[in-house]
């Protein structure tokens, strides 16, 4: 069984879009964009060529069926009968499938508009470098990159070329999430004072890549514990100033060296709300998110698992209804390329960074015992 598998059964037990604002974009000369925000491609389709038909992408694939502004126009594997087989399934003529080695060329492919990256951590920051400077858009999985420096080099590269980059953030358009943001946003819990995140499963398979230090850049702070660093920023609504944690291993022959199984983290808000999270593959039942206020509190649960996501205020129960999370997005993801919106929580590079920035912190942390200073702006 693998992880996702393992990961899709136990968020099943456990159990809109977003509001967009037009702005003025500052990125230019896309196939497909509409670099004045003036409108003009309202309506058109985003055409995403996908990296790595692994379980991940076979879930985007599938749900960007469902899609009204985003289709699947392109496809990059290294094993040429995925390629056959995923072209037929999904419509993708042959002239836009690619290998690892040749998918540069995609720069004189004019039926592409972006590449959604969903490979293994450690190859995200080379493949967006090369996406973005074949001039196509880049949306890349969480985590964007292994650490800041990487991520940087991500938003540089991007910038440089005149492209956008986004994060595969799909909570940031989950509708209970986005209404506990706006309870919050209109004062409902008012001052907030505490968070808590509790985000984890026991993996399986230990010959796994995400086992593999060199290919996830880390453990479950990387695959699982990111949506507690991430989900901490967006309920609590601050950027946090430090960071203090502890790392505990029960199991070091699955869990090498650098491949962390369980961090309990700390965060500290400007406004003096402090955040508790717990980051492991070692425990199930684990995808919670509770926040207090000194007027109401908020309960997620399950908090991040592909839904539908439940959850509860001091008011009753949240009811929005589901939509299958990759679909909500790749909607969401077209407006913001095609038509220059901005979404209610961000997905840019710079929000990837951010929490790079603060994973790179709780590792340090965990290194030397001492607290972390962290300067996001
Ligand atoms: P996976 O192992 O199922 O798929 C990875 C794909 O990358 C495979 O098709 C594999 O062949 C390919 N690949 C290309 N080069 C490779 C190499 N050098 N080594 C190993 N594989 C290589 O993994 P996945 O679960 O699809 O995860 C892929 C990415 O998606 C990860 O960054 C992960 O964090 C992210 N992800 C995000 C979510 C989410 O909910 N947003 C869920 C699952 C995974």
């Amino acid at each position: 069984m693998t992880m996702d598998h393992l990961r899709r059964n136990f968020l099943q037990k456990l159990v809109a879009s977003a509001v967009v604002v037009p702005m003025l974009s500052p990125y230019r000369a896309l196939a497909g964009a509409d670099p004045a925000g003036t409108g003009s491609n309202r309506g058109a389709a985003l055409r995403v060529a996908l990296m790595g038909l692994g379980s991940y992408a076979a879930r985007v694939a599938e749900a960007m069926r469902s899609c009204k502004r985003a289709r699947v126009a392109g496809l990059i594997s290294g094993t040429p009968s995925k390629l056959q087989a995923w072209g037929t399934k999904f419509g993708v003529p042959e002239k836009s499938r690619y290998n690892y080695e040749n998918f540069d060329r995609i720069k004189d492919d004019p039926d592409i508009d972006a590449v959604y990256i969903i490979t293994p951590n450690a190859l995200h920051r080379d493949q967006a470098i090369r996406v973005a400077r074949a001039g196509k858009h880049v949306i890349c999985e969480k985590p964007m990159a292994l650490n800041a420096k990487e991520g940087q080099d991500m938003v540089d590269a991007c910038a440089d070329a005149g492209v956008k980059l986004l994060v595969g953030y799909r909570m940031h358009f989950e509708p209970n999430t986005l209404e506990v943001i706006r309870m919050r946003e209109a004062g409902d819990f008012g001052k907030i004072l505490f968070f808590q995140g509790l985000c984890g499963f026991r993996i399986g398979d230990p010959g796994q890549w995400r086992l593999d230090k060199a290919l996830a850049g880390g453990g479950a702070l990387m695959d699982i514990g990111i949506y507690a660093v991430n989900g901490a920023r967006y309920m609590v609504g601050e950027e946090p100033t430090w960071v203090t944690a502890q790392q505990t291993r029960t199991d070091p022959v699955k869990f090498k060296e650098g491949v962390d199984e369980t961090i309990q983290f700390q965060l500290g808000f400007p406004s003096g709300a402090v955040a508790s999270c717990l980051s492991t593959y070692q425990m199930n039942h684990l995808d919670r998110f509770f926040m207090t206020g000194e007027q109401g509190f908020a309960e997620l649960q399950p908090a991040t698992g592909y839904g539908p996501i439940r959850g509860r205020t001091h008011k009753g129960e949240l009811a929005r209804p589901h939509t299958t999370h990759q679909t909500v997005q790749m909607d969401e993801m077209a407006g913001i390329l095609l038509d220059g919106k901005t979404p209610v929580v961000p997905v840019d590079g710079e929000e990837g960074l951010k929490d790079l920035k603060i994973i790179d912190a709780i590792y340090a942390a965990c290194d030397t015992g001492g607290r972390q200073d962290l300067r996001l702006g």
